[in-house]
């Protein structure tokens, strides 16, 4: 049996003193959306791969306004997030096969939020075998794959509309 260390774990651990800006509103201001792994552009909401995943396909969903708190968000807010997390499961099940999922916010620092000023859904394709988040080599097939492979993968799922004659 081998195991696989997740060193973007380590990196993660290094980085969580708080970094100036917030991630979620500099993807979102962004241009370039495959660098910063921005999939989808909701009206209120949109979503972007986790660049520290726990598994292949681990994205969030986050509001367009720098929200803290979720019980803050509007109805329709509220709403299109829901439906996000239904296209993002359908999504990643087509792409992935994965046998369960996670689907989840830290709220507030306390309760380990890496960015507490801006709420987010954390939805993480899960295995079985994949414990404790950590993929490994049990005779079955493990993978980690690099973020861009992710994104290429991904983003053409959550624009069905453009997929013939665009990448
Ligand atoms: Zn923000």
């Amino acid at each position: 049996m081998r195991y696989i260390s997740a060193t973007w774990r380590a990196d993660y651990v290094r980085q969580a003193v708080p970094v100036k800006g917030c991630i979620f509103c500099q993807a979102l201001k962004g241009r370039d959306d495959r660098a910063t792994g921005l999939l989808l552009r909701g009206r209120r909401n949109f979503v972007m791969l986790n660049r520290y995943p726990y598994t292949p396909g681990h994205l969030m969903i986050a509001p367009r306004r720098h929200l803290a708190d979720f019980a803050a968000a509007g109805p329709a807010e509220r709403a299109e997030l829901a439906e996000l997390l239904r296209t993002a499961l359908l999504v990643l099940r087509r792409a992935y096969g994965p046998q369960g999922f996670n689907a989840g916010m830290n709220l507030g620092a306390s309760a380990g939020a890496g960015v507490a000023g801006h709420y987010h859904l954390h939805v993480v394709p899960r295995w079985t075998g994949d414990s404790n988040f950590m993929p490994l080599v049990g005779g079955t097939r493990v993978f980690i794959e690099d973020l861009d492979t992710t994104y290429r993968k991904l983003r053409p799922l959550f624009h069905p509309e453009r997929r013939r004659g665009s990448r």
